[in-house]
């Protein structure tokens, strides 16, 4: 690593550069809004390696890296094993259009990790996966409904925009245009951790919920997680009217265990979908559940579903990498890594008297301005975010690369080492007194 001294000028120019050239073909300068740093102002860095826990920007700049391509990279960067098994697969040819033995050997360990899931299906993005799971519902169940959680992000499907956490709400957005009232009709918007409002929904619209789809253990509104017997109650009450519960673990799945949040409390829904973690830092993900449910789907059944790209070789290889590298230990590994940063982040907040919620979904968390309990969105608005802005900005100039949002999870990785965390603890006393200084 290059010698360097901190804080880093708060111009960027070989960034800016590339961000002006970006945003005369690209709306915005960015292909994914939140990177485009709105939220906290300034220069998006644009990065151009990332090696373990670091990541190096276009100006030469290294930072420990606690977002992890927001979430995937739980091994960090350019891990060896990864990087292997991808050279190897692109040498052998990059896509085929026809079954492939790598995706029969993902789909294999998904199933052997996640009992509720007895069959999978292979696609692009979470997006996708959410989107499919939602029409294999509506399919199976012949019902139009869907029950959703404000502050639950599910990915930019027109019909779960709604209300939808993180990207939203860092842009203010009220609802998205774009999505009509029919896509949006049929979507019914609920308080999060609020069984009352569930079972009132059910109780209102007799036998016309296909489902109901939650965060398995939400991170897009900063993480707040399910209240006890939160989820198992979502599965009684679908189970009771005929309605389907889907566990969306995109961001938890292969993360927040070997089982994601499944193996943390247990609930086994009738559909769930995958993201991030599987695919190694590439575009894979899934959705799978019960084997009768998943019979409806094409071309076992009549529920159509299909892509190009789906179980691509080269995604499926890195994404199987990945899941056989994480067995107990590296588990454990990122489990005290976060726990460690989170101490560190907490002390110094509270040495700086900076009113604060650390929250966390096992290895997930993130920091909410409030001292109140975040139990749902409102709760999360309720938040300081001016002061996140002024914490993001120390760390960034301290060679901490954090979500450019108050509303997202932190995510570490096995490979954040004392040296990693060392860097950590030495910005964190500056951001923190950076955010006690800050005014709205
Ligand atoms: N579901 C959850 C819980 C997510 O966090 C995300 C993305 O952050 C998605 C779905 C969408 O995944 P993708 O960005 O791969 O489309």
């Amino acid at each position: 690593m290059a010698c360097v001294s901190y804080p880093y000028e708060y111009d960027a120019p070989v960034s800016q550069t590339l961000f002006d050239r970006a945003s005369l073909v690209t709306p915005g300068g960015v292909n994914s809004p939140v990177r485009a740093f709105r939220a906290v102002g300034g220069t998006p860095r644009f990065m151009v390696s990332g090696t373990g826990p670091y990541l190096t920007d276009a100006d030469g700049r290294d930072y420990v890296d606690l977002v992890c391509s927001w979430g995937p990279m739980i091994l960090g960067h350019a891990h060896p094993e990864v990087i292997e098994a991808v050279q190897a697969a692109v040498a052998r040819g990059t896509s085929f259009g026809t079954p492939g033995e790598g995706e029969v050997a993902l789909a294999e360990e998904i199933v052997a990790r996640i009992e509720p899931v007895e069959q999978v299906r292979l696609v692009s993005s979470g997006t996708e996966a959410t989107m499919s799971a939602i029409r294999l519902a509506r399919g199976f169940t012949g019902r139009a409904k869907v029950i959703k959680f404000a502050g639950c992000y599910h990915g930019h499907v027109d019909a779960l925009l709604a209300a939808a956490g993180s990207g939203v709400a860092t842009f203010g957005l009220p609802d998205t245009p774009g999505v009509t009232g029919a896509q949006a009709g049929d979507t019914i918007v609920l308080p999060y951790n609020d069984l009352d409002a569930v079972h009132a929904a059910f109780h209102a619209h007799p036998g016309e919920i296909a489902c109901v789809i939650t965060e398995a253990s939400p991170g897009n509104m900063g993480v707040v997680p399910p209240a006890d017997g939160f989820n198992a109650g979502l599965k009684a009450a679908c189970a009771k009217n005929g309605a389907l519960y889907i566990s969306d673990e995109v961001m938890t799945g292969f993360r927040t265990s070997r089982a994601g949040w499944y193996g943390v409390d247990g609930v086994a829904p009738d559909l769930m979908t995958f993201g991030k973690v599987m695919g190694g830092g590439f575009p894979a993900a899934a959705f799978g559940g019960r084997a009768d449910v998943m019979a409806h789907l094409a071309p076992a059944g009549p529920v159509y579903q299909a892509g190009t790209l789906s179980g691509n070789p080269i995604a499926t290889a890195a994404g199987l990498a990945q899941l056989r590298l994480l067995d107990d230990a590296a588990y454990e590994k990122v489990d005290a890594v976060s726990r460690e940063i989170q101490g560190l982040v907490s002390a110094a907040l509270t040495k700086e008297g900076v009113a604060h919620r650390l929250q966390a979904a096992s290895n997930m968390f993130s920091v909410f301005f409030t001292p109140d309990e975040v139990r749902d969105y409102e709760d999360a608005k309720k938040q300081e975010s001016f002061r996140f802005t002024a914490f993001f900005h120390a760390m960034l100039a301290n060679g901490v690369y954090l979500p450019p949002s108050a509303f997202e999870s932190w995510f570490v990785s096995t490979a954040h080492d004392e040296r990693a965390i060392e860097r950590v603890a030495t910005a964190l006393p500056v951001a923190a007194r950076a955010a006690a200084e800050a005014t709205a």
